[in-house]
């Protein structure tokens, strides 16, 4: 009951947590259809008991189909909700599919130690044992505890908190699908307790050079950030869709390699082809986990740069933002 001097703000993008079936066995093929903001409030009454919540409708949209113009419009509504004096911390209901690519780069751009928690569900709010309620309640009170300040943007679902650097979604339907392979959680919730046990060590939030303004005026000018692709390795790779990369224009390509980031020789031509002509080429992992390091020595003279613990998705919104903000990629990549 202490809590309730804290006040949340709630920014609902759309997602599963917004979604509906035909009937409560439907559980992947469902679509949003019209639930909004206002459902998930009336969803969880006891929210008054955690926090003083005000809510506003961002987006309603699946996160499959999220965009840089939407994350300009909610880091803008996140940074002006954490710089309100009355508000504690903000949580967004987001889309479980890009929301590790939305958390990660809101926790590079948004200037505050105040809690910015993500959460959603897997199960769309018609299903039998839909757990969105239960995780929107979760969000709030861990954006309402002061021990969540500081700790940078976090995920929270099915009762797991992850910082959201190291997050990522690990199955496609399960709900238990967030974790931070070999990196692990940050947090936990049991009942109505949330506890804390660990923070990311990178620099996040106001420890970055990321700047809010710089995007807005990318994506107000060129209608998107910039083109970064990601191509995925495989045998029998001839680097025809990094070539396809280029030929669209891309400014950055993050290659999803197979083991340590490697790469299919007969692909390789293609990417020095792309590092020749000033494309950032970032050697990311396909395989899931742990660290992409220096491999051949030809790799590193070509300029290409390892992700380290980055996956290929979150490597991408890094060049992204590198390049827009004039931020050294190969220093990033070594420092966020
Ligand atoms: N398709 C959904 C989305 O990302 C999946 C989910 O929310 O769980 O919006």
């Amino acid at each position: 009951m202490a809590q309730c001097a804290s006040k949340v703000v709630i920014l609902a993008t759309g997602g599963t947590i917004v979604s509906s079936g035909a009937s409560a066995t439907q559980m992947t093929g469902y679509s949003i259809q019209g639930l909004g903001v206002d459902d998930l409030l009336s969803a969880v009454p006891m929210l008054a008991d955690a926090a003083r919540v005000e809510a506003a409708q961002v987006s309603n949209i699946d996160s499959s189909s999220m965009t840089s113009k939407v994350w300009m419009t909610l880091a803008r509504a996140v940074q002006d909700a954490l710089d309100r004096e009355d508000v504690s911390g903000v949580v967004i209901t987001h889309g479980t599919d890009t929301m590790e690519e939305t958390a990660w780069f809101l926790n590079l751009v948004l200037k505050s130690e105040k809690p910015v928690v993500l959460t959603g569900a897997m199960r769309p709010a018609t299903a039998l044992s839909a757990e969105g309620p239960l995780n929107l309640l979760n969000a709030v009170r861990i954006a309402a505890d002061p021990r969540a300040a500081g700790r940078g943007v976090m995920i929270a679902l099915n009762d797991v908190i992850v910082s959201a650097r190291d997050a990522t979604k690990t199955h496609p339907t399960n709900v238990a699908t967030f974790r931070g392979p070999d990196l692990g959680m940050i947090g936990m919730i049991a009942g109505t307790h949330v506890e804390f046990i660990g923070r990311s060590d990178k620099p996040h939030t106001v420890e970055t050079p990321f700047t809010l303004e710089a995007l807005e005026a990318h994506v107000k000018a060129h209608g998107a950030l910039p083109r970064v692709d990601i191509v995925y390795s495989h045998v029998d790779d001839d680097g025809v869709m990094v070539k396809a990369a280029l030929a669209a224009g891309a400014a950055g390509i993050v290659h999803a390699g197979t083991g340590n980031g490697s790469i299919h020789e007969a692909a390789l031509p293609a990417l020095h082809e792309a590092a020749a002509a000033g494309v950032l080429v970032i050697r990311a992992s396909r395989t899931g986990s742990g660290m992409t390091v220096e491999g051949l020595a030809e790799w590193q003279a070509a300029g290409f740069i390892p992700s380290g613990t980055l996956n290929p998705q979150k490597a991408r919104v890094l060049v992204q933002l590198c390049l827009v903000c004039g931020v050294d990629a190969k220093d990033a990549f070594a420092r966020f």
